[in-house]
């Protein structure tokens, strides 16, 4: 039996627990504790409501599952969470103090993409209800977040994502506001990424699952999965993942039926056997975010075209199987955490310097067997047009060659600190949001500091996630600035500072520049209008109160006939000074390198 039968036998066995509860009488337990979507025949998913009463009623049954909310939608809907812990425990202090890691699992943040809400529903009662995977919970603790956008999954029907093959209806990609939250992790313009960052600071779980659906290129893996591999995670949390984690994950998941692949784009759709590109993903997004922040995040990618049960079943598998690769390995994974934010906050990483993007290194490929459909071509009845698909009944194990390095693309180098004066609050404000350490400057002063000024700006044409993005150039410089007390300082040396420098840093992708919020430091702040002429008035006071600048002016004039002789010439003289006055911050980034 070749690799490919054998897959797709495996696929079409049913799920363990699908499989006991269809072999047998139902129990009223058993029917008692169905989830909608198992009541459904695998391919409807629960509404909101309907979640947040199957949430509690396990709750409700169960001394380890505890029910709350982590905040509350613009259309005021509280986000909930289940917290399952052996103890019953709810204090991240508490679990660890017993020697528990933390997983946290989110599921519906693209609320048309629900496999990991049901996912989650049956593992919880699984474990909570009929007692499995006892022995996994005794070294780790679950959080899990069914909706996240609740909004956006209300917003419910048939007409989203219609090349997905299940559930019958889902809800919306977007939030009640029109956000993409998995952009937004950084400057968080969503009150539900809101509420996740404080779940997490709160929490700093060591690994953080976030569960899509994916459509494109088409292949035989239900399931495909992105982890930091470009140095967004450093190490040795890097070689903690990429050893012990995702080769664990990697060798469950075969085990369980469902091999996965790494997430990635072909760099010719056209052609199958081109170069395989495995995405990486900077801070904005989720599991980005948690690498930035020396922590595992692991973005889950199910396939559109398969069937749903068969992308929840994976899902399940997905959870179940890194709970147990990380309470296994938990005494490790704790010291390497440990050590990769203390190295991150050390002399030796701030005095290197810091990548805030990469690309893809083409000379460096290796060949994987990648597990494809043949392509079929044919003119099409309905179009007339020469079309090409994927002949599903033709599984193919193509050897292909796939990208396993980064180059940094754009590096900066850190400053002991960054000083941010108190009116910027909604920078001081995200600050908070991300779990940052930072002191107040404790007097008036005046220090000298790097500086950036903004040259070349271009704005988008159309907003981005409804903000009018900012590409600039600038200059850097050394200047004297006034500081006033009660402003920030944000020292480098903590474990956090990849999140700063993606914040403040203007060429990061998703920096604050980038985003807009100081667009209105950009353009010259003229105060008003002065006529050229008002300088006959003005040239005379400022010659009169400065000796030096009347001396400068007497030389100029002999020097450059041109000039003594031109009146307008001898009005912007004065002008100009008069401008520098005024304009002494113009095009100035108002957040300061302390070198
Ligand atoms: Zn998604």
């Amino acid at each position: 039996m070749n690799r490919i039968t054998l897959y797709t036998l495996i696929c079409l066995l049913p799920f363990f627990y699908i499989n006991k509860i269809s072999a047998h009488k139902k129990s009223d337990k058993e029917i008692k504790f169905l989830t909608y979507y198992e009541i459904h025949n695998f391919n409807k998913t629960p509404r909101y409501n309907q979640t947040v009463e199957f949430c509690k009623l396990i709750a409700n049954n169960s001394t380890m599952v505890n029910y709350t909310s982590i905040g509350i939608s613009p259309q005021k809907r509280e986000i909930p969470l289940i917290i399952l812990d052996k103890d019953g425990l709810t204090d991240p202090k508490e679990i660890r103090n017993r020697g528990r890691a933390i997983v946290l699992v989110q599921a519906s943040i693209h609320a048309g993409e629900p496999d990991g809400k049901d996912a989650g529903l049956m593992l919880i009662r699984d474990i909570a209800i009929d007692s499995l995977y006892l022995d996994i919970i005794q070294n780790v603790s679950l959080l899990f977040i069914p909706i996240i956008n609740t909004d956006g999954h209300e917003d419910f029907g048939t007409h989203y994502r219609i090349n997905q093959n299940g559930p019958e209806e889902v809800g919306s990609r977007f939030t009640a506001n029109r956000l993409n939250m998995n952009r937004d992790f950084i400057k968080a313009d969503a009150l539900e990424t809101r509420a996740f960052l404080n779940l997490y600071h709160r929490w700093l779980p060591e690994l953080f699952i976030d569960i899509h659906v994916t459509n494109g290129a088409d292949f035989q893996y239900v399931t495909t999965y992105g982890l930091d591999h470009c140095g967004f995670l450093s190490d040795p949390m890097h070689k903690w993942s990429k050893e012990i984690y995702e080769k664990n994950l990697l060798s469950k998941m075969e085990r369980s039926g469902y091999p996965i692949f790494p997430y990635l784009e072909y760099t010719s759709y056209q052609d199958s056997t081109s170069l395989l590109l495995p995405s990486n993903f900077a801070p904005q997004y989720s599991n980005g975010y948690a690498s930035a922040n020396n922590r595992l995040g692991l973005l889950v990618e199910n396939h559109i075209y398969k069937p749903y049960k068969e992308r929840v079943t994976a899902a399940y598998n997905i959870i179940i199987n890194s709970m147990e690769i990380i309470g296994n390995n938990k005494e490790s994974l704790f010291k390497s955490i440990n050590e990769t934010d203390n190295f991150v906050a050390s002399h030796h990483f701030i005095n290197d310097s810091l990548a805030l993007s990469y690309k893809h290194n083409i000379d460096s490929i290796t060949y994987v067997d990648f597990l494809a459909w043949k392509t079929k071509t044919e003119i099409s009845e309905l179009s007339g047009a020469q079309w090409s698909y994927s002949d599903r009944e033709a599984p193919v194990t193509y050897s292909m060659p796939i990208v396993t390095s980064y180059i940094p693309q754009l590096k900066i180098k850190l400053p002991k600190a960054y000083i941010i004066p108190k009116e910027n609050f909604e920078t001081i404000e995200l600050l908070k949001l991300h779990g940052i350490d930072f002191c107040y400057i404790p007097n008036d002063t005046i220090l000298s500091v790097e500086t950036y000024r903004f040259i070349n700006p271009k704005w988008s044409q159309q907003p981005y996630e409804g903000r009018i993005t900012l590409n600039t150039e600038y200059t850097q410089q050394i200047e004297k600035v006034r500081l006033s007390k009660g402003d920030i300082m944000v020292k480098t040396d903590q474990p956090k500072i990849k999140i700063v420098a993606h914040m403040l840093e203007p060429k990061s992708p998703t920096s604050l520049v980038y985003w807009g919020f100081f667009n209105s430091y950009v353009a010259p702040p003229t105060e008003f209008w002065i006529r050229l002429n008002y300088m006959e008035v003005k040239g005379r006071e400022l010659l009169e109160k400065d000796p030096k600048l009347k001396e400068e002016f007497e030389r100029k004039k002999m020097e450059d006939a041109n000039f003594a002789s031109n009146p307008k010439a001898i009005l912007q003289y004065f002008m100009d000074i008069v401008r520098s006055n005024i304009e002494i911050d113009a095009n100035r980034y108002p957040i300061f390198r302390l070198m």
